[in-house]
């Protein structure tokens, strides 16, 4: 496992990172053992990094990632959590609400401070508020220890790049954005480099579409994209390969982002995909997956508001 630090920041993170979503059920049901058997056998791997929010599962994920991490030594890992969205609707980014959110997960999580606290979606924030108020509250948590650093996660890269700079954050996680079907994160990744924001690569998989079994139903991508993995998933099958193993390494060897974090409750995943990490991309594969993929590629969704109730009304939330 390599290591590499998150821009100007101290954080000397795994070239891989754990995405705690799934242990709040967000991709299907799981035992809990398993997902801290998972935690456990990342933290033996040398993944040192591990990405969680109040929002996954409704606090379920903060709560089972706090009890794999007991017992283990608080100096050799580093703990990333969101605040400001509590559910689908529910977005909140009062001073007052953060704040409050990160003592909820400080608690939730067993420890006395969390090396990176995230404003989760931005897009659905106010621009403002987050510059003039959010931000700076999770300054001054930052000036009483209870953080390390400060960043922003969403998906439209144009608005997350003019927030970090306004807001003047630490760091910014992008999602399904450096992928085997959309790349739009790498034409970003200078002007994060010169503005000195750490980046985080985030969903490698595209939240389970560029696997064998696919997207849950929440998935926001449309019936063509949904399709075209689906295509790929064949074309890998029928060599005798895997799109997740396939997707994975392009999106964590490639990567020009400090980090790319995976989701998984499961101790086997991540084995295989820290194994993964080492092997050599099969290129005529890449090839034909990136052929299968071609008329979706750059194109992903919308995120916010408008889009949300658009999916509200098209009956797929
Ligand atoms: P992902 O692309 O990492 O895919 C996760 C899915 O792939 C899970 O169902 C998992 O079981 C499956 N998977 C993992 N390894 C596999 C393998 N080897 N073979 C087959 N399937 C495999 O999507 P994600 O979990 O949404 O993203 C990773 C993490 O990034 C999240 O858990 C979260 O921490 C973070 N994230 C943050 C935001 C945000 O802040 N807005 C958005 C997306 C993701």
């Amino acid at each position: 496992m390599r290591y590499r630090l998150l821009g100007r920041t101290d954080l000397n993170v795994s070239e891989l990172a754990f995405g705690a979503s799934p242990l709040g059920s967000v991709f299907g049901a799981f035992a809990e053992q398993d997902g801290i058997a998972a935690v456990r056998t990342a933290l033996d791997a040398g993944i040192n990094f591990f990405d969680v929010a109040p929002y996954y599962g409704a606090t379920a994920a903060e709560t089972v990632l706090g009890r794999a991490l007991r017992g283990v030594d608080r100096g050799t890992y580093l703990l990333a959590s969101k605040v400001g969205r509590d559910g689908r609707a529910d977005f909140d980014f009062s001073a007052r609400r953060v704040k409050r959110s990160v003592t909820e997960s400080l608690r939730r999580l067993g420890t006395a401070h969390l090396d990176l606290i995230q404003c989760h979606d931005i897009e659905f924030g106010h621009p403002t508020q987050i510059v003039e108020e959010t931000v700076p509250a999770l300054r001054e948590l930052q000036s009483e220890g209870l953080v390390r650093h400060v960043g922003i996660t969403g998906y439209p890269l144009p608005e997350l790049a003019q927030l970090a700079v306004r807001a003047g954050v630490d760091t910014v996680l992008s999602y399904c954005q450096y992928t085997l079907h959309d790349r739009r994160l790498a034409a970003w990744e200078e002007r994060f480099r010169e503005w000195g924001v750490g980046v985080i690569n985030a969903s490698p998989l595209a939240m389970g579409a560029l696997t064998r079994r696919g997207a849950p139903d929440w998935h926001p991508g449309s019936f063509g994209f949904h399709t075209r993995c689906a295509e790929a998933a064949d074309a890998c099958e029928v060599v005798g390969g895997d799109l997740a193993k396939l997707a994975l390494q392009f999106s964590a060897q490639t990567t020009p982002a400090a980090t790319t974090v995976i989701g998984t409750s499961s101790s086997e995943e991540v084995r295989r995909n820290v194994a993964c990490l080492t092997e050599t991309i099969d290129q005529e594969l890449l090839v034909a997956v990136e052929t299968c993929l071609a008329p979706v590629r750059d194109q992903g969704w919308t995120s916010g508001p408008a889009a949300e109730q658009d999916l509200r009304r098209e009956g797929r939330l």
